[in-house]
């Protein structure tokens, strides 16, 4: 089942009323709409920015880095970043049916028990593990299944054993309640194709009655009545001139990610006062979390010239295209990151601080580079970063992009440029272990005269990039500066809800699209309760 499955997009932009408006068609968004319209009295609209896309890239796995800066991208980039040496990091996000779940790398990673208790711990009440465990073994049934690489390439199994003579415990399953340890990633796929939120929740839900779904529609604004949100303006592709509305009887939901969510608020005039008047935007709705609290996993790592082995360098044939299409095989069906090792620094963390990533090609230049020799990334992720940023309007005009400054290895202590040095020493000792340093011809990058600690703070701050995990920008909790409640209604107004990556208070040591899912699967049922209530 490809994205040709959800045919019910329609070109005609309706102005009637629905009960329920979601704004962003990505993993949050395809899960909810999916949800809530498994009850056929509750009529949902689903309005998307993108497209439906029909690049294969975003069927074939080890594809995904070319969708990087092309149409079903937003194309951002950081502003500079102070902590790697001023540089703009490219900053991937999907724009289009499936959004980010359409261009992911698909590892399914939820991250460690502690971290959902520590949530629960910071306001987020009924969101510890025991809480939350049941969406989670909900969403990955049919509509989200967890599934095994079709192949699994020898630098991955070599990682894999050669992590083990350091000392890290082989893992059967990485999103066992305690993650830690070094194994095989599972992935969103089926028949060696993407198998997205697009194709598993919303496939569902194509041929409801009770679901619209509208594409190439950039929402402007959320429509306020008093302190109650009731519908949003939206400009439909090409009648830029033109703004329509959308009503919502119940609830507008908010999909629209952790970047697109918060930017959508400010345009509103939900926001910090200042950062709202900067721009010359009328603060209806005085909120200073939204746009702060920006997180984000940074990841850098060692490049190494590889011999002996294949590598995905010449996957890209029209050989393995064949076998790809036909068999749902061959090296096209990689997701380039295979395995990981999940480690703590020290020994009395509640959760990994520190993920190691296996990617059997070398992965260049934040990803626009395609390799033209063999060889292999050993990538080093800052799981739980102290540095947080934010995400601030450039200006009023809703088409404009946002300013996204993540604020990496900012903080004031130097914890996280610490942490990532930990993990390149870590990180060598694994390469130079059998059986994957007989792989191993040449390390490139930081390359072998890096070798104090200075040479390898430089290449951090040098090449460190985004491993596309932003959250926490319209963070839940309980406290003044929280913007939306543990029910995910946005403080201080009525009727409407946030449910994507921006809620999470504090990242996982694990990756953000799975938790995603299972905070679009809790918002199902709090929007269901709120209306039979209703
Ligand atoms: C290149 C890449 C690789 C990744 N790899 C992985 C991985 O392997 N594993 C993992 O767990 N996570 C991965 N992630 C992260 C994961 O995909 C995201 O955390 C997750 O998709 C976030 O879901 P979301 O619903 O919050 O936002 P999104 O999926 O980004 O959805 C937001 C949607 O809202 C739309 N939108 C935004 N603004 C508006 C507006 N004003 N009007 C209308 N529509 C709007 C967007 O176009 C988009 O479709 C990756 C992300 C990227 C970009």
């Amino acid at each position: 089942m490809g994205n040709d499955s959800v045919t019910r997009v329609e070109q005609s932009y309706p102005r009637r009323m629905h009960d329920v408006v979601i704004v962003g068609a990505g993993t949050a968004g395809c899960v909810l709409a999916s949800r809530l319209t498994e009850d056929p009295g509750v009529s949902v609209l689903l309005i998307e920015a993108g497209h439906r896309s029909r690049k294969l890239e975003t069927k074939i796995p080890a594809a995904f880095s070319r969708l990087y800066r092309t149409s079903v991208d937003w194309g951002d980039s950081t502003t500079p970043q102070s902590g790697l040496d001023g540089r703009e990091v490219v900053f991937p996000r999907g724009r289009m049916l499936g959004g980010s779940a359409a261009m992911n790398a698909m590892m399914v990673l939820r991250g460690h028990r502690a971290d959902y208790d520590d949530w629960a711990a910071r306001g987020c009440t009924g969101w510890s593990w025991a809480d939350i465990e049941p969406a989670f073994a909900r969403s990955a049934r049919a509509e989200f299944p967890l599934a095994e690489l079709p192949e699994r390439h020898v630098l991955a199994e070599a990682f894999v054993h050669a992590a083990q003579a350091v000392g890290i415990p082989y893992s059967e399953d990485l999103n066992a309640e305690d993650n830690a340890g070094v194994g095989f990633v599972p992935v969103s796929q089926r028949r060696g194709r993407r198998f997205s939120v697009l194709d598993g929740y919303l496939g569902a839900a194509r041929r409801r009655p009770n679901l619209t779904v509208v594409t190439a529609a950039l929402v402007t604004r959320v429509l306020l009545e008093g302190d109650r949100a009731i519908g949003v303006t939206y400009r439909v592709e090409g009648e830029d001139e033109v703004e329509d509305e959308a009503l919502a009887g119940a609830e507008v939901i908010l999909c629209a990610g952790a970047i697109g969510t918060p930017q959508l608020l400010q345009l509103s005039g939900i926001g910090p006062r200042a950062a709202l008047e900067n721009v010359g935007i009328e603060v209806r709705h005085e909120l200073p979390g939204v746009g702060a609290n920006l997180l984000d996993h940074l990841a850098n790592g060692l490049l190494v010239r590889t011999k002996g082995v294949e590598t995905l360098a010449t996957a890209e044939s029209l050989r393995n295209l064949a076998t790809w299409a036909l068999c749902g095989r061959g090296p096209l069906t990689s997701n380039l990151g295979e395995a990981v090792a999940f480690v703590r620094t020290r020994p009395d963390l509640p959760a990994p601080d520190l993920e190691l990533l296996l990617a059997p090609v070398l992965f260049e230049e934040e990803g626009l580079k395609q390799p033209t020799e063999h060889g292999l990334t050993l990538a080093v992720v800052l799981l739980r970063p102290r540095s947080v940023g934010t995400v601030t309007l450039h200006s009023a005009d809703p088409r404009a992009l946002p300013a996204i400054d993540p604020g990496y290895l900012g903080d004031p202590g130097g914890e996280d440029v610490a942490t990532m040095l930990h993990g390149l020493r870590l990180a060598r000792r694994i390469l130079s272990q059998e059986p994957l340093a007989g792989f191993v011809d040449a390390e490139l990058l930081p390359g072998p005269d890096a070798r104090s600690d200075d040479d390898l703070r430089a290449h951090i701050r040098q090449l460190s990039q985004t491993l596309y995990h932003p959250a926490g920008t319209c963070r839940m909790g309980s406290d003044p500066v929280a913007v939306v409640d543990p029910l995910l209604r946005v403080r201080g107004l009525d009727s409407l809800r946030i449910a994507d990556a921006s809620v999470i208070p504090v990242l996982p040591s694990g990756h953000t699209n799975w938790p995603t899912v299972m905070i679009a699967e809790r918002a199902a049922t709090f929007v269901a309760a709120a209306t039979t209530r209703g």
